[in-house]
């Protein structure tokens, strides 16, 4: 689980402006972990997630890729490959970095349409965010990505037709949902899916991954957002949003008793503080900058293999614990690869 841009600060701010404790006061094993990229020490998400997704430290703006752009599998295609369900549920569009650098590979964040060509061919079981244009009105091409999903198996549906707890996903298919045509709105503008959604992923994913298990990415998208505009009482919102979401998965690990839950955030941004005159439950949050910042960033794991993420560790380090405690590391024949169609569409 991934809180975009939310470092210490933005936690501080939603623990002190919250009436109950918030679920990520829950964990008992936390550590923290560097974000920087190969190219600058103050990262962005795409480089951030890549991060987490191929163990790899690559250049701001890579999407899935080294730094010397040769695209490199994530631990979302692996799972899939393994036969593991797969899913990634965000607040942004669904072609965002963070969730691209899981299941696309481009050389530049902004490639919004390749980068659904390449989670429309992934496999991913579960697909739940914004950005439904990209994938049926192109700019660069007239291809209806969602027409060929469903012809592929996948039950597709939208926000036009009903919000996402009117839908009744079927385990035996795939499933998408877009929540918004570009990007979901902000949170206090009357966004509130994603907790309905992090209960509805788990347990999707759960019955799809039958014995196998699952692998699941979800992202509070818009903390980073609401840093970057320096608006304080949003980032709050947005947090304690996420925080929610979290609050949902740390029920559903809870009850099956061998889920390994990890929250952590790509970088900070915003440079937040507390500034004096705060009080709890009016707290004051001022920022130094409209970018990133270059903090240490909190790691919070819950279930088995939680202790490992205690200490301070690359972000990278994360790939590889999951891949530890997902017993793939020692696995000898294993022969994976990225598809033909993703590598195409790379060097087109
Ligand atoms: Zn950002």
């Amino acid at each position: 689980m991934i809180g975009d841009g939310m470092g210490l600060s933005q936690l501080s701010a939603a623990i002190y402006s919250s009436p109950t404790p918030l679920a990520l006061e829950e964990f008992k094993v936390i550590g923290f972990q560097k974000s920087y990229s190969s190219s600058d020490l103050i990262t962005d998400s795409a480089a951030g997630a890549t991060a987490f997704a191929c163990g790899v430290k690559t250049y701001n703006g890579a999407i899935g890729l080294t730094q010397d752009t040769l695209p490199c599998l994530s631990i979302l295609e692996e799972a899939e490959q393994r036969g593991l369900a797969t899913g990634l549920v965000v607040t942004s569009s669904i072609v965002h970095a963070t969730p691209a650098s899981f299941a696309a590979h481009q050389k530049m964040r902004i490639f919004y349409e390749r980068i659904a060509e390449d989670m429309a061919a992934s496999g991913v079981d579960l697909l739940i965010g914004g950005g439904k244009r990209y994938f049926d009105r192109r700019n660069e091409d007239d291809r209806d990505l969602l027409a060929e999903m469903q012809a592929r198996g996948y039950l597709v549906r939208d926000y036009f037709n009903g919000d996402l707890d009117q839908v009744k996903p079927d385990p035996n298919l795939n499933f998408v949902f877009f929540t918004a045509d570009n990007q979901p709105l902000p949170v206090n503008q009357g966004r509130s899916y994603l907790a309905y959604a992090s209960r509805l992923g788990t347990e999707f994913l759960d019955l799809r991954g039958k014995d196998k298990g699952f692998f699941l990415v979800i992202e509070g998208s818009q903390i980073d957002w609401a840093n970057h505009a320096n608006e304080g009482k949003l980032a709050i919102q947005e947090t304690l949003d996420f925080d929610r979401s979290v609050g949902e998965v740390l029920a559903f690990a809870r009850r099956r008793g061998n889920t390994l839950v990890i929250v952590t955030a790509d970088h900070e941004s915003g440079g937040m503080a507390l500034e004096q005159g705060s009080k709890q439950g009016r707290v004051k949050p001022e920022f130094t900058t409209n970018g990133h910042t270059g903090s240490l960033v909190p790691v919070y794991a819950y279930g088995p293999g939680a202790d490992a993420f205690a200490g301070i560790y690359e972000n990278t380090a994360i790939y590889s614990k999951m891949r530890h405690f997902f017993g793939w590391d020692t696995d000898q024949n294993s022969a994976l690869q990225l598809n033909k169609t993703t590598t195409q569409t790379l060097n087109n």
